[in-house]
């Protein structure tokens, strides 16, 4: 019985779209809003011929909290699912406040002149959603968000005290052209070419960007080399996870790509400051952002799969244990199901599972909230009846 605003009509907007869809029963009244209203209406059609569910469009400028007031005003939502881009989660949020209305979202917020995501800006909401008798759910795609669940589902059935975490990203699909990336391309160059950054003994440890690398093996993969990067959920499980001695976050990139993020920062396309250009100001990345494949698009002859999970060393009863919990997914089977890539689905059937738990009442709170703090095994059982399930093993060589 519940009416839900999702704004951003990417790749992650569309599966988060199909399914809530298929979850009609908890979201009876689904609108997808974004600043480009032909791309809602197009995901509308799609949803409507798959699926024959009726999904409502509008538009709107996320960045200014005046057109989204009035949007929530106009539908009167029960919650927002916010999968535009991470600039836009303040204004989201201030507009929740305003009219009463839950929030979710899958990336933290980064000021656009600055790349850096901290948790700082959106903690800082905190005591304006308590008030307000309203929940704001923060960074609940896969990473962030399922590695935050897999953690609480070690701390809640395997550990006393986890020290070591290792969270591990690979993405082994090909997607036959030689550079993409596998969601909005500012984002994604902002978050790989900056510095590394993991936890050690109570204290943030710097390194160069892609500095310090590793070969892991994944499930059904096999061998690929990964790199220390940071990652926005390394903030919030250290917090919430205080006796962790050590965290990193692990990606794999393809020599290819690496050598093309190279050029790319090496000629300053990857800048974030405006230039002039023949009497205009544009940002060289998000140029580049407008030349580069959508990622949206990708999913047509995209084959191969992902491979993401927590890789986990603590105590049980005294004694050390290691243990190990993936999710594989497959780029052809999300593309067949939903008309979207692997990176777009594994973020999309996250964000509904989340408001899947705050609309069915199985996560509730007032205030603003990490996915670990609340019961992992509700939403994991969703998660898998959802198109990702997942696997873990104890007792196994973590390669860490
Ligand atoms: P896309 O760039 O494909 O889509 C973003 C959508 O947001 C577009 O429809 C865009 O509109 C819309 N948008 C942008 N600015 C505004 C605005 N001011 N007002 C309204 N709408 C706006 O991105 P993705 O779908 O790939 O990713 C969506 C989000 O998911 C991102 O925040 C990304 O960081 C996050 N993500 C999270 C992951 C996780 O695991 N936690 C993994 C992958 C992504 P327009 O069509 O007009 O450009």
């Amino acid at each position: 019985m519940s009416k839900i605003i999702i704004i951003g009509a990417g790749g992650v907007g569309r599966v988060t779209a199909y399914k809530c869809a298929q979850n009609q029963e908890v979201f009876t009244e689904i609108i997808l809003a974004s600043r480009t209203k032909s791309r809602c209406d197009a995901i509308a059609a799609a949803v409507r011929s798959d699926l024959n569910v009726d999904i409502r469009t509008d538009q709107v400028d996320a960045d200014e909290v005046s057109q989204l007031v009035e949007l929530f005003r106009r539908h009167e939502p029960m919650m927002v699912i916010n999968v535009a881009l991470p600039y836009q989660d303040l204004t989201i949020m201030d507009a929740c406040l305003e009219c009463g209305v839950h929030y979710l979202d899958t990336a933290n917020y980064e000021p656009p002149d600055e790349a850096k995501f901290e948790y700082k800006w959106q903690w800082e909401y905190q005591d304006r959603f308590k008030e307000a008798n309203l929940m704001a759910l923060l960074g609940c795609g896969f990473d962030p968000g399922v590695t935050g669940v897999f953690t609480a589902r070690a701390a809640k059935h395997f550990f006393d005290e986890i020290h070591y975490l290792d969270i591990v990203d690979c993405n082994a699909g090909d997607h036959g052209k030689a550079f993409a990336t596998n969601f909005n391309p500012e984002i994604n160059i902002r978050e790989v070419t900056q510095k590394g950054k993991y936890w050690e003994d109570g204290n943030w440890v710097y390194t160069e960007p892609h500095e310090i690398s590793k070969m892991l093996n994944y499930p059904d993969i096999g061998p690929r080399k990964s790199y220390l990067i940071y990652h926005e959920e390394l903030e919030s499980l250290v917090k919430n996870y205080p006796t962790i001695k050590r965290a990193r976050f692990w990606m794999t990139f393809g020599d290819e790509y690496l050598t093309h993020l190279r050029v790319i920062q090496n000629i300053g396309m990857a800048g974030i400051d405006p230039i002039n250009y023949e009497g205009k100001e544009i940002v060289p990345l998000q140029f580049l952002k407008a030349v580069l494949p959508d990622p949206g698009g990708l999913g047509e002859n995209y084959e191969g799969q992902t491979s993401i999970g927590c890789r986990i060393r603590g105590l049980k009863d005294g004694k050390e244990k290691t243990y190990y919990i993936w999710n594989n997914c497959s780029h052809e089977a999300a593309f067949k199901e939903t008309g979207a890539q692997g990176v777009s689905f594994t973020t999309g059937v996250p964000a509904m599972t989340g408001a899947f738990m705050m609309l069915t009442k199985q996560w509730t709170g007032k205030g603003v909230f990490n996915v670990e703090e609340f019961d992992p095994d509700p939403f994991l059982d969703k998660l898998a009846m959802s198109g990702l399930p997942w696997h873990e093993e104890s007792d196994i060589d973590l390669e860490m």
